[in-house]
């Protein structure tokens, strides 16, 4: 995993490998400052704690997306996050705004298990079983731009793990069945707490042929999860929740929706990074809060409320949150140009719009 300390990109101009930490946080802040209103860097709750606290906004997905859609002022928005975030705010800004990205290099697996291609056949499959014209897509965020784009131009729409129950709601009303890309758990978490019965919800395996599914039970399903899955929230298993009640009784346990089935059902609630540190905050002091989400957010809600015992699951960190440094960070604040700068192809970035504006307007 790339650590600031270790990892020092030969590309970066040799003034910037050579600068130590506080000299790094002192020139971003300076940079920042110049710029006032101009320039707004935006961090996603898995960022470390350098970069969070560097930031004018921190978020979860849906948050940011929202904010980067309402700024008014900002020319320049430095989103620290993965690529399909840093995309997504592409999509929404303005022309006369920018949106930089200190590490182009930051992908996500789990967006990567829904090529475009796989997704067409899948669609292709589905229409020889049945009318895909009562089929609603609905693509996680975390997903490639080509995916939001395929649902927004066959009337589907994109979730985050802070609105999936609403967005599959709005898209019952609009079709028969939905399509959930790409992370089978927070289709299979969202589908169990809308009260969704086991039969109506069936897995298409992309590596398979009609994905590995039987044609009648495709006819019968009302949710169809495609089969991928975040490995970092994969680390986490129900035997950890067991363990966690043992070794602190009394302790309310949360997870993130992206976590398997089995670990859900035995934790004491689970929800977006956002309801997540709602839950801490609104949990009285005293309390034992074992947490299931990358371990960036879990550290600092433990830092941020002493008075509470709050503790991992288990350690898990997302290696491509974490290519985002102080030194790419500072790199693209100082030598604001046409490099790092995250622009989206027409007509991709027209029909992901409106599956993103759609989603936006789902209150
Ligand atoms: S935590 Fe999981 S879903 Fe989020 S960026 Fe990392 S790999 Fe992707």
């Amino acid at each position: 995993m790339p650590q600031d300390d270790q990892w020092v990109p030969l590309l970066l101009p040799s003034e910037i490998r050579r600068m130590d930490r506080e000299s790094l946080i002192r020139e971003i802040r300076e940079i920042k400052a110049q710029y006032k209103e101009k320039m707004a860097i935006l961090a996603h709750h898995y960022q470390k704690d350098e970069i969070v606290e560097l930031a004018d906004k921190r978020g979860d997905s849906l948050e940011l997306a929202r904010y980067s859609a309402r700024l008014k002022k900002a020319k320049y928005i430095i989103f620290c996050g993965v690529a399909f975030m840093v995309e997504a705010a592409a999509i929404l800004c303005r022309e006369d705004q920018k949106v930089y990205f200190p590490a182009p290099d930051a992908g996500c697996p789990l967006a990567d298990m829904a090529e475009e291609g796989d997704v067409k056949r899948a669609w292709g499959e589905l229409s020889r079983i049945l009318d895909v014209g009562k089929i609603i897509p609905i693509t996680y965020v975390n997903s490639p731009t080509e995916l939001k784009a395929f649902c927004g131009e066959r009337g589907g729409i994109v979730c985050t793990s802070s609105n999936a129950d609403k967005i599959m709601e709005w898209a019952f009303q609009k079709g028969e069945k939905i399509l959930f890309m790409p992370d089978e758990n927070l289709g299979r978490n969202t589908c169990n707490a809308l009260g969704m019965q086991r039969e109506e919800v069936i897995v298409w395996n992309p590596q398979l042929d009609g994905g590995g599914c039987d044609k009648d039970a495709v006819r019968k399903a009302k949710a169809i999860l495609w089969k991928g899955f975040c490995h970092v929230h994969l680390n986490f298993t129900a035997q950890q929740v067991k363990m966690a009640r043992e070794n602190y009784p009394g302790c309310r346990i949360i997870v993130h929706p992206e976590c398997q089935e089995d670990v859900v059902n035995l934790s004491d609630a689970a929800g977006s990074t956002s309801r997540i540190i709602q839950y801490v905050e609104e949990s009285p002091p005293e309390s034992a809060i074992v947490i299931g989400t990358e371990s960036n957010l879990v550290k600092r809600l433990a830092k941020e409320h002493p008075d509470k015992t709050i503790v991992e699951l288990s350690h898990s960190e997302c290696p491509d949150m974490a290519r985002v440094t102080l030194r790419n960070l500072h790199f693209v604040m100082k030598y604001l140009g046409d490099f790092n700068v995250v622009e989206v192809e027409e007509p991709i970035a027209s029909h992901a719009r409106l599956a993103l504006e759609r989603m936006l307007e789902v209150k």
